[in-house]
């Protein structure tokens, strides 16, 4: 990847303000003293002005190495993680928003009218059976977290985990230990389910829905008979109060952004890169670029620092790392010393898990069907904005 000379256009900014006060001044000063005092005037502007709204370049290279010294400097103290599908491929667990993955193979006998009518609220009222034959093949507690999951954990053991936003339902961030108030579940959970009943909304747990889905009864609520549904977000649903309420105080305070797994295509969670700071750096861990919108009109709907720049001349603060997550996690985690911290903590959950797992397996209700791979759906209509309908 380029690497662009670090004097690039901020410093050829800073430069000219200063061949303005130098000829003010009528003096001549050496490059040091001059960048001292642009660090001075930085620092006082960012501090008493603008907020946030200085491009001050904090990456002494746009590598991971880069980011990694940052992370280790005073500078960086709070991170946010923005996360998709891709942390949890590893785990064995499909995109099941995607009916090319063959997980909709099985749905046949449902005569769904189109794939994603399966996550479509309306549709779900009428027909609750083969969303829950879905949920069936995919539900949490068959997958264990991944080592991108457990590095974002040891971000919070490490103090600096300020927030880290999912698009996934999986629940593998809180079976790898983070906590609610660490997490904002953009497109909800299935930790929790609540019956769909306007007047009810009577909230079950995991081990309740769990029950019902592995016996193949529809959920039904104890209270009203209306359908239980797991608290994750359909289409025509709205986002959980709290991603709004987190967002708004969250990014200004972010010294860094890591985002991981997402091809950020899907809204609003895309446009959560474009809330931080202008100073504050951005790392992409995933299969490939992201964010990079090309097309100006929706750069311009996406705001201010909405799109990533990673390579070209004016790149400042985005770093695409391109692999597989937990590649890049273990990649990150080795340049800060925190490898070996890393896979003792990945080896002491697994076995925690595998030992539950193995307690739970007397239990026929909970025990996990051999994973078969079926064909991929005929209808791949793969739609990646949220909300767009198939025709
Ligand atoms: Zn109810």
């Amino acid at each position: 990847m380029a690497e662009p000379d670090p004097s690039d256009s901020l410093e050829t900014q800073a430069g000219k303000v200063q061949e303005a006060q130098d000829s003010d001044s009528g003096t001549e000063r050496g490059a040091a003293g001059r960048e001292e005092e642009m660090d001075f005037l930085r620092n006082f502007f960012s501090q008493t002005l603008g907020l946030g709204t200085q491009k001050e370049r904090l990456l002494d290279e746009l590598t991971l190495e880069g980011v990694a010294r940052y992370m280790q400097s005073e500078r960086c103290r709070r991170v946010i993680c923005l996360v998709g599908a891709g942390i949890s491929t590893s785990a064995g667990l499909p995109d099941f928003r995607s009916p090319s993955t063959g997980l909709y193979a099985n749905l046949e006998k449902y005569h769904l009218p189109y794939p994603e009518a399966i996550f479509e609220i309306g549709y779900f009222k009428k027909h609750p059976e083969p969303f829950f034959a879905l949920a069936r093949q995919f539900y949490p507690g068959q997958f264990k977290p991944t080592i991108c999951h457990y590095f974002i954990r040891l971000l919070k053991e490490k103090g600096m985990l300020l927030r880290c936003y999912t698009q996934n339902v999986d629940t593998l961030e809180r079976v790898a230990g983070l906590e609610p108030v660490d997490l904002v579940e953009a497109h909800g959970t299935f930790y929790t389910s609540h019956c769909v009943g306007t007047s009810c909304r009577h909230e079950y747990p995991l081990s309740w829905m769990k029950e019902k889905i592995f016996s193949e009864v529809t959920p039904k609520c104890e209270k009203c008979q209306s359908v239980v549904k797991p608290d994750i977000v359909f289409f025509g649903e709205n986002l959980p109060a709290r991603f709004f309420s987190c967002m708004q105080s969250d990014f200004q305070k972010a010294d860094l952004l890591i985002i991981m797994g997402t091809s950020l295509q899907v809204q609003p969670f895309a446009s959560l890169i474009s809330k931080a700071p202008l100073s504050t750096p951005r790392l992409l861990i995933n299969k490939e670029k992201a964010g990079q919108q090309r097309d100006p009109f929706l750069g311009m709907m996406m705001g201010l620092g909405g799109t990533m720049d990673f390579d070209s001349e004016k790149a400042y603060r985005d770093v695409a790392w391109l692999g597989d997550c937990d590649q890049g996690c273990l990649a990150l985690a080795d340049l800060l010393g925190w490898k070996k911290e890393l896979e003792d903590l990945i080896q002491k959950e697994h076995a925690r898990i595998d030992a539950q797992l193995g307690s739970e397996a007397a239990n026929p209700t909970t025990s996990t069907s051999p994973r078969k791979s079926p064909p991929p759906a005929k209808e791949a209509t793969r739609t990646t904005i949220e909300g767009e309908k198939p025709k």
